[in-house]
């Protein structure tokens, strides 16, 4: 992992820079790039403008970690709100949540309570309810979650993490449900005794699970969703889907808002199908930082936005 990468994943989990971040202009003014707005209407705003381009979109609202019951409710209450927003507004649009901010540091089963009410409301109104992959502590219960969910709700989704040496494992244990699993790198600071220390070997993981994925998906046993920016390795699936015989409809592409936007477009006019994931919401601190830590260069837009 590079010294930069490193470093400003250790940032991300100091509460005092938190703060101070959170308080300056010019850093909310460089979040905008990764991000419409910090409110809900602005994300919606943005989908309609994707939706004109055929493209779909994931929405979350940021925030991790919460530390009390009453803050897990709130977020719970809200995503009941965004479903109404979401019933109404035409988009294809789906939710994607942090465990933890639905209180999993404090109760699994009251996590899994509101999870469950999340994935019937969800349901109901025909979407796909994603659950995010959180730091590797979490893996176990992220993973008992998703399978309680997935049992009662089959239009559930969960994302893994191809740095990890664990999930061609997980992978192969979910096959029976059926799953719809968004594959990504990682974003956290992990240990080399849980998590690939090198690019490279993360990036042949994430070939060679997708492409497992891609031959279940062929024979109609398994959803891939591909997350990542990654533009030549997504061209390899995408051949690699076609040998498989995997229907063009079977798999999907995710990217997020503000990254590689060109190429969103052109695999959607090349007949993938696209979502963007966009992120709004007030708790951006953590969420930016490891969108700075994928690319230490994106530091220098930090710095001009100081300059105005
Ligand atoms: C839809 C979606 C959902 C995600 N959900 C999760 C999750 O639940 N759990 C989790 O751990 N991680 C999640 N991630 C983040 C993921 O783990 C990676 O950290 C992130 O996608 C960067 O890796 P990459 O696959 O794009 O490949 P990389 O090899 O890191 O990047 C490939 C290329 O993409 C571009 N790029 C990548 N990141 C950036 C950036 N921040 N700014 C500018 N350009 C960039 C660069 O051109 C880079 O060369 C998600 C990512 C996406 C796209």
């Amino acid at each position: 992992m590079s010294i930069g990468r490193t470093i400003l994943l250790k940032m991300a989990d100091s509460p005092f820079l938190n703060r101070q971040a959170s308080q300056r202009a010019f850093v909310k003014r460089a979040t905008r790039r990764f991000m419409p707005g910090e409110a809900p209407e602005d994300a919606l705003r943005a989908a309609q403008l994707l939706k004109a381009e055929g493209r779909g979109t994931i929405f979350t609202k940021l925030g991790e970690n919460i530390e009390v019951p009453a803050d897990a409710d709130a977020v719970r209450d809200h995503y009941l709100w965004f479903f109404d927003q979401l019933a109404t507004s035409g988009l294809d649009g789906h939710v994607s949540v942090k465990p933890t901010q639905l209180g999993l540091d404090l109760s699994y089963d009251r996590c899994l309570e509101h999870l469950l009410v999340l994935a019937t409301r969800s349901e109901a109104i025909g979407k796909i309810f994603w659950i995010d992959m959180e730091g590797f502590v979490y893996v176990d219960r992220t993973l008992a979650l998703y399978r309680a969910l997935k049992e009662r709700h089959p239009r559930v989704g969960l994302a893994m993490q191809a740095y990890l040496y664990r999930t061609q494992a997980d992978i192969e244990a979910l096959m029976d449900l059926n799953p719809i699993i968004r594959l990504v790198k990682g974003a956290y600071n992990e240990p080399s005794s849980v998590a690939y220390p090198v690019k490279a070997d993360t990036n042949r993981n994430y070939f060679d699970l997708s492409d497992r994925m891609l031959q279940a998906a062929a024979a109609g046993r398994c959803t891939p969703v591909f997350g990542t920016h990654d533009i030549p390795l997504l061209d390899r699936l995408v051949a690699r889907a076609k040998a498989h015989g995997a229907p063009d409809k079977g798999y999907e592409v995710h990217m997020l808002y503000g990254i590689r936007d060109a190429d969103q477009r052109r695999l959607r006019s090349e007949g993938r199908t696209v979502k963007t994931l966009i992120s709004y919401g007030s708790a951006w601190y953590k969420w930016y930082m490891r969108r700075l830590a994928e690319r230490p260069a994106n530091v220098g837009f930090v710095v001009r936005s100081m300059l105005g």
